[in-house]
């Protein structure tokens, strides 16, 4: 089998690398991906998120050395048929500093169009709501200084708003259904589902194919021009590893044969950390009141299938902040996320509580205490060796410890005050700032935003030089969150289908 490209992994940046490729129908391309087609119709409700995040079908779960585990997607769409759909872009300012880190063609500059286009086929949308606690929420960030706005991503001030959103007509957009859905019958271009990469194939030091494993056959597939690996921040050092370009120790401990030392694969790991509080209502209104009994759920569930509105239509969380952590800081440090619902306390799942709430997540958005990922055997299925590391830095630490207490005078303040009953979690308990900093240690959760693990840059001891082509080797590029050698201040969709959009850049002008 032959291909000119073989993208391996259908995700957020995978899939907007296929769709670009195969556009010309003189480029041959197979999208490898292992796991398979999203059939589940809870994928493509906006709430459906809490439900899918119960279940193993679409997901991975690794182990961290910490006791955690981290999510990803597995699935066509990767991790964007599982994410909590919040499309940030990341901020100018942290885009122009990577391209002054990493090397041209990073600027804003050059990211905004990748952006506009790939908002365009995705639809983004910052649904209003309909709801008395997200007015009230807004009412009150107000009134300790946020500006309040309807175009959260066009700013860079201490700002809240209804969160943007991959959501169109009330389904959640992934990048599988935005960029491969209607493109799939190309004739050049194969879009193969459980079908994981298990190794890159050599000819000397150029990468020729992957070994790929489909059911029980490995079968291996030729890449005329090069491959693009696209398996997301901690998939993608773990095939260079088994595939021999890494940390010489590392490989050497996997029995594997090294084909390019490079010091940084698997190293450098950004991850956020965040933090959860809850507090309930006095009275029983938002999303819980409208889904507290079955007959409630039916009739919310009947009103989603005919006029794809109401509670189950929104994101994951329905009102975005971005804030100060102090008032000296120059600009947000922090990212807070409300949802006008309580989650259950007595259930290890994401269920939703019986009573009236709000939840909220705070993180630090540009963290830089460093994680790392390792392969741990030469097959796919040896789970990773995943150290998470949060916190460490003053800078991190500094960031977090005040987090409690801004979400606090925000539902400190009327109007919002005057339907909070109490905190339920975490309590006073938790109020200095090496409380705050223990309690996200120990309750907080990654984002799941990983990025950095196969970074770029311009030195040697950089996984991949500017244009994403993996240093050590020929042939073989990346793209995907584990080039973005930092955080961009948000989630981490956006900028992963922004690093997708200019590979494919970078492929065709190179192509010429
Ligand atoms: C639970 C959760 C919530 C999140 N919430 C948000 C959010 O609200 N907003 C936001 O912006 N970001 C969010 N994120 C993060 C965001 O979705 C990811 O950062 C982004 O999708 C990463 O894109 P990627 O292309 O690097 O990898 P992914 O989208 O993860 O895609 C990688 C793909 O490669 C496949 N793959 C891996 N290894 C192989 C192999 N060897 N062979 C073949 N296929 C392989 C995987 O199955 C997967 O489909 C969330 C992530 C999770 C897990």
């Amino acid at each position: 089998m032959e291909f000119d490209y073989v993208v391996v992994g259908a995700g957020a940046a995978g899939c907007v690398v296929a769709n670009r490729l195969s556009a010309d129908p003189g480029r041959t391309v197979l999208l490898a991906e292992y796991g398979g087609r999203p059939v589940s119709p809870m994928i493509s409700v906006p709430k459906g998120f809490y439900y899918i995040l119960r279940g193993d079908r679409y997901l991975y779960r690794y182990p961290t050395r910490n006791g955690e585990a981290w999510l990803r997607g597995k699935v066509l769409g990767g991790s964007t048929a599982v994410n909590g759909m919040v499309w940030t872009r990341g901020a100018p300012a942290d885009w122009n500093a990577l391209a002054a880190r990493s090397g041209p063609g990073w600027a804003w500059d050059d990211i905004r169009p990748a952006c506009e286009a790939i908002e365009d086929a995705l639809g983004i949308c910052a649904p209003p709501g309909d709801c008395e606690i997200t007015r009230a929420i807004l009412g009150s960030a107000r009134s300790v200084g946020w500006h309040v706005t309807d175009d959260f991503n066009s700013l860079d001030t201490e700002r809240i708003g209804p969160t943007p959103s991959s959501i169109a007509n009330g389904k959640r957009v992934t990048a599988y259904s935005a960029f491969i859905r209607s493109v799939k019958k190309r004739p050049n271009l194969t879009v193969a589902t459980r079908t994981r990469a298990a190794r890159l194939l050599f000819d000397g030091h150029r990468v020729t194919g992957v070994r790929v494993q489909a059911g029980k056959s490995g079968i291996d597939v030729a890449a005329r021009r090069e491959v693009v690996v696209c398996a997301g921040a901690i998939e993608t050092p773990l095939l260079l590893e088994r595939s021999g370009i890494g940390r010489p120790d590392v490989i050497r401990s996997l029995g594997v044969e090294l084909r390019a030392e490079s010091p940084n694969v698997g190293e450098r790991l950004i991850e956020q950390r965040g933090l959860a509080m809850q507090v309930t209502l006095g009275n029983r209104s938002g999303i819980s009141r409208r889904l507290d009994s079955l007959p409630k759920r039916g009739w919310e569930g009947l009103k989603y299938l005919v006029a794809r509105s109401g509670p189950l239509a929104s994101a994951g969380y329905d009102l975005v902040c971005q804030f100060k952590s102090s008032p000296e800081a120059p600009r947000p440090d922090v990212q807070g996320l409300f949802a006008p619902l309580a989650l259950d306390t007595g259930s290890a799942e994401m269920k939703l509580a019986r009573h009236s709430g709000i939840l909220f997540m705070g993180y630090p958005i540009r963290p830089e205490t460093p994680s790392s990922v390792h392969a741990s055997g030469p097959a796919f299925e040896d789970f990773p060796v995943i150290d998470a590391r949060f916190l460490e830095s003053e800078s991190d630490r500094n960031s977090i410890a005040p987090v409690l207490g801004i979400a606090r005078e925000v539902l400190g303040r009327d109007p919002v005050a005057a339907l909070v009953k109490s905190e339920e979690f975490p309590g006073s308990s938790v109020t200095t700032p090496e409380q705050v900093i223990r309690y996200s240690l120990e309750t907080g959760r990654g984002i799941y935003h990983a990025v950095g693990s196969a970074a770029m840059g311009p030195d040697d001891a950089d996984v991949t030089g500017p244009r994403l082509r993996v240093r050590g080797v020929g042939g073989l590029r990346i793209a995907d969150a584990s080039v973005l050698p930092a955080q961009v201040s948000g989630n981490t969709a956006a900028p992963a289908m922004a690093v997708g959009w200019r590979a494919a850049d970078f492929i065709i002008e190179e192509a010429r």
